[in-house]
């Protein structure tokens, strides 16, 4: 079952999305320079290195250009139901 997509800002847009996979990339970089000095696979990062949690997908919409996480769009979706 899918949910219904609205967009909290402009609230008139419930058809045109642009959906961002997001794809963490874990990396270690040089302090000075920046340049990554070694990238992680997502199950071989070291102890101190946090995994990506946040959402999977973001979401922007198209009409207003507004990108937030996909449950903001899929909440005021819902609950404009009726
Ligand atoms: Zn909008």
């Amino acid at each position: 079952m899918t949910t219904p997509y609205r967009c909290p800002s402009c609230k008139t847009n419930r058809t045109r999305f642009n959906i961002i996979q997001q794809v963490p990339q874990s990396v270690k970089l040089d302090p000075a320079s920046g340049e990554i000095v070694q990238n992680y696979e997502q199950n071989q990062l070291e102890p101190f290195h946090l995994a990506y949690n946040g959402p999977q997908l973001k979401v922007q919409c198209a009409a207003c250009g507004l990108v937030e996480d996909e449950m903001t769009f899929k909440k005021f979706g819902e609950s404009t139901m009726s």
